[in-house]
């Protein structure tokens, strides 16, 4: 997470790993207005990224939005790897 948030900083912009790490947020409609404009401009380039952020809004995001429960961040990053591969 903290290399995520530098690599932000640095390029002011979302690498497929970032998306991953904040896709729970984005979600949620938690991101903040840059953060979530870096999210989006990585989405609109990244097809991958984009089938990953919609299963795991239909799937993943309706189990988190459950009290107490949340996707763990391996089953997100092993979601995003397999859409990666599969493009
Ligand atoms: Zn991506």
């Amino acid at each position: 997470m903290i290399k995520s948030i530098k690599r932000f900083f640095r390029k002011g912009e979302f690498d497929c790993g970032d998306v991953a790490d904040h896709s729970s947020a984005y979600i949620d409609n938690e991101l903040k207005d840059n953060k979530r404009s870096a999210f989006q401009a990585h989405l609109s380039k990244c097809g991958p990224c984009q089938a990953f952020v919609d299963t795991l809004s239909s799937t993943i995001g309706a189990l988190s939005r459950l009290p107490g429960v949340n996707a763990p961040s391996a089953l997100k990053r092993s979601l995003l790897d397999r859409m990666h591969r599969e493009n």
